[in-house]
């Protein structure tokens, strides 16, 4: 009902840009060209939590970026999938030839290029999916991916990753109470179980996705449960390990290029 209502509003109401309120686009150029303008760039947080993957982002959290993230996010403007996905798909490029996170054996200087890539949405709480009316991770995931294909890569979307429990809001909490409360949070759908034990769950080819990077506890407890098993200590992402892109992370996560 309330997508309905959404659509409706948006035939009536003027249309502003996302990013910066301006007339009659959905998003303008100057907001687009903040979101995808730049080159996808490698971000790590300070500190960096255990097990956190190798990450990609579009766009620093701020301003324009982070007022489109929040619209399609919060607010449902839907249009905002496709260049918040296009983003996205420069991240996957740009990490699919860099090698995997911390226990990363075998992929040595990344991909071949042939082997497709399975981007694995970081999963909101039901909950939240239900009070939204949809899930903005997967969304960019699929647009993502249909992107990678039209640019001639071959990537699909595998949300095998579910809350295994509840989680407390992570806003307001530091880096160290968000670990606590992650840890062990996030587990393999029984269909990810069984493409991990049929060897297809190859963590070499795996992409977690999500939007926002803060301090990284959410990617690093995705990439454990990537692994399989319950464990609720921090660690290193199991077999070769998986890599990450997000549309936006902390300003101050790109720092790490600056060195
Ligand atoms: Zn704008």
């Amino acid at each position: 009902m309330r997508n309905v209502w959404q659509e409706l509003s948006g035939l009536l109401l003027p249309v502003t840009c996302a990013g910066c309120g301006g007339p009659r686009v959905e998003l303008c150029a100057a907001c687009g060209a903040a979101l995808d303008g730049g080159s996808a760039r490698r971000v790590c947080p300070s500190p960096a939590p255990p097990g956190l993957p190798t990450v990609y982002a579009a766009a620093p959290y701020e301003n324009a970026v982070r007022a489109v993230l929040l619209a399609h996010k919060e607010r449902g403007a839907l249009g905002l999938a496709g260049p918040l996905g296009r983003a996205l798909a420069g991240c996957v490029r740009a990490v699919a030839g860099q090698p995997g996170g911390a226990a990363a054996v075998s992929v040595g200087a990344g991909l071949p290029s042939a082997a497709p890539l399975l981007l694995v949405p970081v999963p909101s709480a039901r909950s939240a999916t239900a009070a939204r009316g949809h899930d903005p991770v997967r969304r960019i995931a699929v647009t993502a991916a249909r992107e990678l294909w039209r640019t001639g890569r071959e990537a699909r979307v595998l949300p095998v990753l579910r809350q295994r429990r509840a989680v407390a809001d992570q806003s307001g909490l530091g880096a160290r109470q968000r670990r606590v409360n992650l840890a062990g949070a996030l587990e393999l759908t029984a269909a990810g179980e069984r493409l991990l034990r049929r060897g297809a769950l190859r963590h070499d080819r795996v992409i977690l996705v999500d939007d926002l990077l803060t301090t990284g506890s959410t990617l690093a407890e995705a990439a454990r449960a990537v692994g399989g098993g319950h464990g609720t200590a921090p660690e290193p992402p199991a077999r070769g390990g998986c890599r990450a892109v997000v549309v936006a992370a902390s300003p101050s996560a790109f720092e790490i290029n600056r060195n």
